[in-house]
């Protein structure tokens, strides 16, 4: 993959990775820019995404400005058959090999003998374990791999999520990593507009009422008015509101 570009403008060419970078410029560049920007990392960038429509729409710019930055996913291995099409479908069209990452089958095996394969209906810390041995370990070990975590992550996304800024240091596993959300102030308007621009593929569960796009079972879709994160785990909705909806892989200090 070739690596090389032009500064964009007003961003001064990605030192070696150093905190000279000016977060008050990353946080005012446009997400074009910001993708340019990281790309000047070559292989310690990255997009990491689950496939929701913001990573559907940064793929996009990235393979429409020949950034050639590296696409990573977790693969919990409990996604939605329409998750794994759209992946299958995104590689046939970009023309790249989406990098998995997968729970440690040594680990996955020990939580399925000790609890079964349905543990997360059982209680939230159960449910914390399962994501944490499907989700957050494999997302940490990508992120091992990175110093630009590129995500999706979007201000009206749900109400956890209004502070998280552009650009900001992120603490994971005793260092420093730079996180940027390029789209973080893109309404859904503006992602669904540029989707249908540029022909960009989508997860066909968007028209299913399903608004936020995670492992099969756990993930259910809306109703009018709810949070978009409401159908996260539904089954806790009952006794604790909206306010655990975020499996640990966005807990970081980042504003959320
Ligand atoms: S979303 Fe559900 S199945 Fe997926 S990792 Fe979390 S608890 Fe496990």
């Amino acid at each position: 993959m070739a690596h090389e570009h032009t500064p964009a403008a007003g961003i001064a060419e990605a030192p070696a990775f150093s905190s000279a970078i000016d977060l008050d410029t990353l946080n005012g560049a446009s997400p074009e820019d910001l993708l340019a920007w990281a790309a000047g990392f070559g292989e310690r960038a990255a997009i990491l995404t689950s496939f929701q429509k913001t990573g559907c729409v940064m793929i996009d710019m990235a393979h429409r400005a020949g950034l050639g930055l590296r696409v990573v996913t977790v693969d919990t291995l409990r996604l939605h058959p329409e998750t794994y099409e759209l992946m299958a479908q995104i590689e046939a069209r970009y023309h790249i090999a989406i990098e998995r990452f997968e729970p440690d089958p040594q680990r996955l095996q020990r939580m399925l003998d000790e609890h079964g394969e349905f543990l997360f209906f059982d209680s939230r810390p159960k449910q914390e374990h399962c994501c944490w041995i499907r989700k957050v370990e494999p997302n940490d070990r990508a992120l091992r791999t990175l110093d630009v975590w590129i995500t999706g992550l979007r201000h009206d996304q749900s109400t956890h999520r209004t502070g998280v800024p552009k650009a900001t240091w992120v603490e994971k596993g005793g260092r420093r990593l730079l996180k940027l959300a390029p789209l973080v102030a893109w309404s859904e308007d503006e992602v669904d507009a540029y989707l249908d621009r540029y022909g960009v593929p989508s997860n066909t569960l968007y028209d299913q009422g399903y608004a936020s796009i995670g492992c099969m079972i756990c993930t259910t879709p809306i109703r009018p008015g709810e949070d978009k994160r409401a159908g996260r785990w539904r089954w806790f909705n009952q006794y604790e509101g909206d306010h655990k909806k975020e499996c640990g892989i966005h807990v970081d200090g980042s504003g959320i």
